[in-house]
């Protein structure tokens, strides 16, 4: 079952010929620069391409040794290479407007629309052409382990080279990259319909401890219900806490009766779960309804791995998907990010925050305690307060663009700045939660997208227009203010999010309204030390998960499953057992993303611990000039980007230090 390797066209006796008589005609000093060249090309060039000699010619035409000519072509790639990816983004952002957009009713054009991707075949494209042989004959594509090692030493123009070959680095076949397309969006399907009718639980007496139709998907809504009751006390709370983790455990070992999943005609008791029809007199089901869901979660799952599996062959520099992950996407080593996991993991913090914590909820920590929120409070205004504040100052999304100049200037942008970034966002009504897209090249213009109720805006949009607001002043000062357009953005998701935060942390005091206490602050960052502490340990399970499928690739979905639970329950008692009293639990392997979207969620602790790093930055210095200093780095590595952000490495020293001093505080404050 190895994947089938790429058949190589070029073997290595041509390889070193074609080296030789380069060097030859070039110069020696040129020497390692062609080696590099040519083994860069001839990984990527397969036999539809030519054959050994078309090769040779191809390189001996190629090859530049000039300098000059050299800049010459980086500076037409890179010029080029802006418009076709920005205008390529522009057509993409109105074919899918009327989806992404509160523009009214869906035409059914649209949906067809939507589906128009132009962007498709672009990669394959420039390799047919040869403009990515040119590119990959000439300038070297670097691995994280060359960046780390000699990018201190780079200036911009290296950098914006590096950064540029990352788009070759990897030459992956249509069919096999069809086939991870097809594979993610079935598991994503899977994932996404998983609700659970909580309308329909029963405990073993036959009692309905839900509110009828509520149902929620898995595990986002789960979650969510679960925290809501530390904030928001609901009749027997701690019963349906307990319900809805037994709801968990039994999803996670897969033996959740699949009849009940999404399924209103059935009645389940978690805790011995049994089931039975609501209506007696209803048919019955096919078959058993309490058969189990046979690990179907876990064949999603592998359905990924080995779609991922086929493209290792086409990737040189990064082998595994594992490798892709951390060094390509992420830049940082996964071994860096598994000691910035355990840093916070492994802290006194933790265990003091734990205390108290039980010392609020007056019992021992239960193992969903992990998504215990009662530090999120907002007390000093009500919810109709703070929409009648908004709705004084914005009483519509027009009224929010037309001030964005204003707003901009009171959050610390000098009026230059201000006017200057207004003038390159645009603010549209999104038609679900919100979010901020980027342009791709320096005429185009930001996006700044939330939800709004028709004819007005209220503070749940307005707190997210904020949050939306921080991305988009990232976006236009890492891209239109940038000097080389290979270098646009940020290197890494948690980098945006940490402006984000900073700038949704400041909405109260934006709206005129006493802004963050003394003692919001502090709950706030004892609330950001439990959330990392949550995700660090859900992430390690994650990276577990990969490494057990890289060492058992012909791994069975009941195998996968005994073996995630077994990496699940390790991680719990090794970093949660000790702090919360209780061994053994699965809880940790119930995040969907760990299905779909693998090794995504260390992203969601490094942002936890980078905001934290820049919030503390930007409180002490000028605002508007850091914000733009720190964000007109671009995309190096997440290290050096840390570096020039707040002068030290990523690191959880600002939070654990933040969070020792608010531990400080509030234990000694008594609760009630
Ligand atoms: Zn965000």
């Amino acid at each position: 079952m190895t994947p089938p390797a790429p058949t190589p066209t070029v073997d290595p006796e041509t390889q070193e010929r074609i080296v030789q008589r380069l060097a030859e005609l070039h110069g020696p000093e040129h020497a390692e620069r062609i080696r590099r060249g040519v083994e860069q090309a001839a990984q990527r060039w397969w036999p539809e391409d030519g054959d050994a000699e078309a090769f040779a010619a191809f390189c001996d035409a190629h090859f530049l040794a000039d300098a000059e000519a050299l800049a010459a072509t980086f500076r037409r790639l890179e010029g080029v290479f802006e418009q076709i990816e920005g205008h390529l983004h522009e057509v993409r952002r109105e074919l899918t407007a009327p989806i992404d957009l509160d523009l009214g009713p869906l035409l059914p054009a649209d949906r067809l629309l939507a589906d128009l991707d132009l962007a498709a075949h672009v990669s394959e494209d420039l390799f047919r052409t040869k403009t990515a042989f040119l590119a990959l004959l000439n300038f070297p594509v670097h691995t994280l382990a060359e960046r780390l090692a000699e990018g201190t030493g780079w200036d911009r123009e290296s950098w914006a080279r590096s950064r540029f070959m990352d788009r070759f680095a990897l030459r992956v076949p249509a069919a096999v990259q069809q086939e991870t397309t097809r594979v993610a969006m079935a598991a994503e399907q899977y994932v996404t319909s998983y609700n659970i009718r909580m309308d329909r639980l029963v405990t073993p007496a036959g009692e309905r401890l839900f509110p009828e139709s509520l149902r929620l998907i898995s595990h986002w809504g789960l979650r969510d219900e679960l925290a809501s009751y530390y904030v928001d006390p609901k009749p027997a709370g701690l019963t349906r806490q307990r319900t809805i983790l037994r709801v968990m455990e039994r999803i996670v070992r897969q033996e959740i009766p699949a009849a009940v999943i999404d399924n209103p005609d059935l009645l389940w008791d978690p805790e011995t779960n049994a089931v039975r029809l609501v209506n007696a007199d209803a048919a019955a089901g096919n078959g058993d309804l309490a058969a189990r869901e046979t690990d179907r979660r876990y064949a999603a799952l592998l359905g990924i791995f080995h779609a991922v599996r086929r493209v290792d062959p086409y990737s040189p520099a990064e082998p595994t998907f594992i490798d892709r992950r951390f060094e390509r996407d992420r830049q940082i080593p996964e071994r860096e990010v598994e000691a910035l996991l355990i840093s916070v993991l492994d802290s006194p913090e933790v265990k003091d925050l734990a205390r108290l914590i039980r010392g609020r909820l007056g019992r021992p920590l239960e193992p969903f305690d992990i998504w215990y929120s009662g530090f999120r409070a907002r007390a000093d205004h009500s919810e109709a307060d703070l929409d009648e504040a908004v709705r004084a100052r914005y009483p519509d999304l027009a009224a929010f663009a037309s001030r964005l100049p204003k707003l901009l200037a009171r959050l610390g942008f000098s009026a230059e700045r201000a006017r200057w970034l207004s003038e390159r966002i645009v603010v549209d009504p999104a038609r679900g939660a919100g979010h901020a897209l980027q342009a791709q090249r320096r005429e185009d213009k930001a996006h700044l997208r939330t939800r709004v109720p028709r004819g007005g805006m209220d503070y749940k949009g307005y707190n997210v227009a904020m949050h939306e607001l921080g991305h988009n002043v990232e976006q236009v000062f890492s891209l239109n203010a940038i000097d080389h357009w290979s270098l646009a953005g940020v290197p890494n998701t948690a980098c945006t999010e940490a402006f984000a935060f900073v700038f949704q942390q400041r909405d109260l005091e934006m709206l005129g309204l006493r802004s963050q206490t003394e003692d919001t602050r502090r709950k706030g960052t004892l609330a950001v030390l439990w959330n990392t502490y949550e995700i660090a340990g859900v992430s390690l399970v994650d990276m577990g998960v990969w490494r057990w499928m890289y060492g058992h690739p012909e791994a069975t979905p009941a195998e996968l499953r005994e073996a995630v639970l077994g990496i699940a329950r390790d991680v719990w008692n090794r970093y949660f057992a000790p702090v919360f009293g209780v061994s053994d639990s699965d809880i940790l392997a119930i995040y969907s993303h760990m299905i779909v979207y693998g090794l995504y969620l260390p992203d969601y602790a490094i942002g936890h611990l980078l905001a934290f790093q820049m919030a503390r930055r930007l409180r002490e210095g000028d605002f508007g000039a850091e914000v733009e200093r720190i964000a007109r780095q671009g995309c190096i590595t997440p290290e050096a980007w840390a570096r020039g952000a707040v002068g030290g490495p990523l690191s959880a020293e600002a939070l654990l230090d933040a969070a020792r001093e608010a531990l400080a505080v509030e234990a000694a404050v008594p609760v009630l």
